[in-house]
């Protein structure tokens, strides 16, 4: 039984939640890709599944009335952050000042990201920072999520636009009580090629006991693929690979290895889904004057009144945290997440037939094999010149100071 054309599906998990029945389980299909399967000795014909699929109705957008360049100061609490550390103050303040309880994103014992709550500042460390893979929705997250609105908790849920609208459709109604933030979304790769990834790297390099694994972050790892190990106290960098030297992360960057329906989403357009947007400030002075560090600074858009009314809220009680009024024309002109989907790459289809011969590990070596070689010998041609400039930066300095 096909809830909706498997091409679209976001693997969002509203059917799987809304089962009475408890009939639908999330399955790799040929590709690796969570969707829904319909078990048919369960199954009463109910057609909640398929009336609750947000693929099946057209949601309701809002074109943001406010956008802002925003950072927090505190370099500390950002360090991690992917961006300017919105996320994680949202949730902070969600916790903190409201008694609240947050949804998000972050490893669980196995590496796999999955969406689920945090309802102390502490926990908010494990949620910092973007995964750029699918984060599982289980069969049981949205239904939480609605039993903590009941219960007249604040509840704040931040998570890809996919996720917002199958969130959205199950809770049915507009609660008061429910902020909903999504990410300027590429796209996610799907989590059994971060798995498999994972475990070659970790396997070849014979690493043991990693407890993160990151992609940003406001310190000398951004844009690595960097793995770390938890002392107890400390976490220690054990192992990292530059964006364009890294298969997984180039796969994904480059959009050969996104799932199906990222490359006709219908949720990377102006309007959005949810109460507020975050992403990073692509762009961001390059038309208008900006008179701060433009440096991993987020954007965050405004989209609904009660959007407007909780991040005010929380911008006035968080001190560290800086907001500055920018056009949102200004965000709409740079990279294509905001106003069309990721571009199939055309090495998409290579990597999928090979994918269907020797499972990813291999599929992905083999497709980009060529693109990473390259990277890695510009990198070595550049390095003279770089170490050059470098010298040439500080001699003038010197020069400068002394005379
Ligand atoms: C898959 C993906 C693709 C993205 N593509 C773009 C893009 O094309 N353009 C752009 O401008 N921004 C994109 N972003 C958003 C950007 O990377 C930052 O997440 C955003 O700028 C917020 O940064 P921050 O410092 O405020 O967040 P932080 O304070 O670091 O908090 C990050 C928040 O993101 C959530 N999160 C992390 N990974 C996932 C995930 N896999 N699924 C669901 N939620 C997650 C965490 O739970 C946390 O709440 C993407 C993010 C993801 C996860």
């Amino acid at each position: 039984m096909e809830i909706c054309p498997s091409d679209k599906c976001t693997g969002c998990a509203a059917c799987q939640n809304i089962c009475p029945h408890d009939g639908i389980s999330m399955k790799e299909n040929q590709y690796g890709e969570l969707h829904p399967e319909v078990d048919k000795t369960k199954c009463k014909n109910c057609t909640l599944c398929i009336n609750i699929c947000p693929v099946n109705n057209q949601p309701v957008f809002n074109y943001p009335s406010l956008c802002y360049a925003s950072w927090i100061t505190d370099i500390k609490k950002r360090r991690i952050c992917a961006s300017g550390g919105i996320g994680t103050v949202m949730a902070e303040y969600v916790i903190n000042k409201l008694n609240g309880i947050t949804y998000g994103s972050r490893y669980d014992d196995n590496l796999t990201p999955i969406m689920t709550s945090a309802n102390t500042v502490e926990q908010l460390e494990r949620f910092k920072g973007s995964r750029y893979v699918q984060s599982i929705v289980s069969n049981t997250t949205y239904k939480e999520v609605l039993a903590n609105i009941k219960s007249g908790k604040k509840v704040l849920f931040i998570g890809t636009p996919c996720q917002i609208a199958g969130l959205k459709a199950y809770v049915k109604n507009d609660y008061e009580n429910l902020i909903t933030v999504d990410l300027i979304c590429h796209g996610c790769a799907p989590t059994e090629y971060f798995n498999k990834e994972v475990k070659y790297i970790c396997q070849r390099n014979k690493l043991s006991g990693i407890t993160d694994i990151r992609f940003r972050g406001n310190d000398n790892y951004n844009y690595c693929f960097s793995f770390w190990k938890n002392n107890g106290e400390n976490n220690h960098y054990e192992y990292m690979e530059r964006a364009s030297e890294s298969y997984y992360l180039s796969g994904f960057l480059l959009g050969v290895t996104l799932r199906e329906n990222c490359y006709s989403c219908s949720y990377a357009r102006p309007e959005r889904i949810s109460d507020i947007t975050i992403g990073d400030f692509i762009g961001l002075g390059q038309q208008v004057p900006f008179d701060h560090s433009t440096t991993n600074v987020s954007s965050v858009m405004i989209n609904t009144e009660k959007g407007k009314s909780f991040y005010d809220g929380m911008s006035k009680n968080t001190p560290e945290l800086i907001n500055v009024v920018r056009n949102y024309q200004e965000r709409l002109v740079y990279k294509p997440s905001l106003t069309k989907p990721s571009t199939r790459h055309k090495l998409n289809s290579i990597f999928r037939e090979e994918y269907l011969r020797n499972g990813y590990t291999t599929a992905i070596r083999k497709t980009l094999g060529g693109y990473v070689r390259r990277q890695k010998a510009k990198r070595i041609i550049s390095l003279p010149w770089q170490v050059a400039r470098l010298v040439w930066t500080n001699a003038k300095r010197i020069v400068s100071n002394v005379w």
